[in-house]
Parts: C-alpha cells; sequence; structure tokens
C-alpha cells in the first residue's frame, strides 16, 4: 500500500492509488444517493440529522489544491446542487457545509440541513449537543423524494459547471 501525496503543480493528479486504509476508496461512505464518474452523493445514517448528506471525490485526493482548477469548480457545484435540493425538500434553518478529512483524508464535504431545533443548534454537529434530542417537529425524511430530485439536479446538468467534470 502506498499513500499518494499529489503534487500541487501536477495538472492531472495520478489517479490509480487507492488506499487499503481508506475507508472512502473501500466503501461509499453512507447510502448511496446518486454517482457519476467523478463523484458520488450518499445519505449519512444520523437519526438527528436526517437530509445530512456527504459529497464525495470518488478518486483519492486529500486537499482542494490536489485538483485541477475545473475539478475542484465541479466538485462545489456538485455541493451546491445538493445544498439547493436539500433546502428546497426539507425547508432548514441553515444549510452547513464542512469539509475536514482529519480523520479520513480523503475529499468530501458534508452538507447538513440544520434546524432551530436540532440536538447541536447554533453549535456545528460536531459540537456541544445543546439538548437532549430535536424536538421531532419535522416530517420524516422521504428518501426516494430526496434520490429523485438530486439524480434530477445532477444528472440533467442544470449547472453548467457540471456537464464536464474531468475525472481527477
Ligand atoms: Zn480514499
Amino acid at each position: 500500500m502506498t499513500m499518494k501525496h499529489a503534487s500541487g503543480s501536477n495538472p492531472m493528479p495520478n489517479h490509480d492509488s487507492r488506499p487499503d486504509d481508506c475507508a472512502l476508496c473501500q466503501e461509499e461512505g453512507g447510502e448511496l444517493l446518486w454517482r457519476d464518474a467523478f463523484c458520488r452523493v450518499v445519505l449519512v445514517d444520523d437519526a438527528d440529522y436526517p437530509g445530512f448528506c456527504r459529497v464525495i471525490l470518488n478518486a483519492h485526493h486529500s486537499e482542494m489544491t490536489d485538483l485541477p482548477l475545473a475539478a475542484r469548480h465541479c466538485l462545489m457545484a456538485t455541493v451546491y446542487a445538493v445544498e439547493q435540493v436539500l433546502r428546497d425538500h426539507l425547508q432548514p434553518a441553515k444549510i452547513n457545509l464542512a469539509s475536514f478529512g482529519n480523520v479520513v483524508p480523503h475529499l468530501h464535504w458534508h452538507v447538513i440541513p440544520r434546524y432551530a431545533d436540532d440536538r447541536h443548534f447554533p453549535n456545528p454537529v460536531w459540537g456541544s449537543a445543546m439538548r437532549d434530542q430535536h424536538a421531532a417537529t419535522r416530517p420524516a425524511l422521504q428518501r426516494d423524494v430526496l434520490k429523485a430530485a438530486l439524480t434530477q439536479a445532477l444528472a440533467q446538468g442544470i449547472l453548467d459547471a457540471r456537464r464536464q467534470c474531468p475525472v481527477p
């Protein structure tokens, strides 16, 4: 097993490396909602945060600046598409976008619908809990509806930036 350290000066870094110890190279990383050759969108199994999605680059790279500019734009365009679908369908008070990769250094963005009565609000979902559980006033997540909306938003290329995503 070799860990790849892509050079920032390499316009198209090698994508052959799939480290054995990288969870996002070995598994989907959640319930698959959508994928293409470039990236995938998964639903995170978290009862406190229905609709919590991750946008995961398929290739193993750890930093946004490891990617060519077009690929960075493409990944973010996917994040924005997911954000819009979650806003349209779940009407959250706020969307949180986050990218850490401290534990799994494989590029992925968290897209998290937040509500004023959710478990951690106004803290990050990884911060200190503010209440035992959310008030459960929201309707149950309709996974099939979410999946169909994401498929429509992403596959039909409503965002020009997503039409030609270079596979890094
Ligand atoms: Zn990986």
